[in-house]
């Protein structure tokens, strides 16, 4: 469903509609409301947080990095200031932030949102629409390839 979404705001980014016809200016027009209700919908979320830092600990994110702004507290502070970074993209909606939360706030749904106001805006991860492009082309993530070693990493 994730990948799904993901693609379709891809496509009205690039002006294609499902039918592989140019978008019309309604189109682009909406997917610009979509993504404003959905970047006020997230900073709902990030200006609720205290900062108590105590989601800190559970984040697998920051656990790796050890940087204040990828951890939960640090995307809500950075984000309830409007400043839109890369760091939207590190976080891997594991919701181990939720369970230490002393006032239940759901910072992977901030993120998710924010995340699709941002692809909406033409500023999503160069990689993923590379992937979604070898999806359209070669029906698989990773693009032109030897049909073996495809076979070998679907194994399981
Ligand atoms: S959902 Fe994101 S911010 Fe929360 S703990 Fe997991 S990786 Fe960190
Ligand atoms: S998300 Fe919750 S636990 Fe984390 S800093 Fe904000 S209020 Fe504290």
């Amino acid at each position: 469903m994730i990948l799904l979404n993901v693609l379709r705001v891809i496509m009205v980014k690039n002006k294609i509609t499902e039918a592989g016809r140019p978008a019309d200016s309604r189109q682009v027009a909406g997917a610009k409301i979509e993504a404003d209700n959905l970047m006020e919908e997230a900073s709902e979320v990030f200006d609720s947080c205290i900062k108590c830092g105590m989601c800190k600990s559970l984040c697998p994110v920051f656990k790796v990095l050890k940087e204040e702004q990828v951890s939960p507290r640090g995307k809500a502070i950075i984000l309830s200031d409007k400043i839109m970074d890369k760091i939207l993209f590190e976080c891997t909606f594991c919701k181990g932030c939720e369970r230490n939360c002393p006032l239940d706030i759901k910072i992977c749904d901030g993120v998710k949102k924010a995340r699709e106001a941002m692809v909406l805006r033409g500023k999503g991860l160069k990689s993923n629409e590379e992937m979604m492009e070898n999806i359209r082309k070669y029906g698989t993530p990773f693009g032109k390839g030897d049909k073996k070693d495809l076979e070998k990493l679907y194994c399981c």
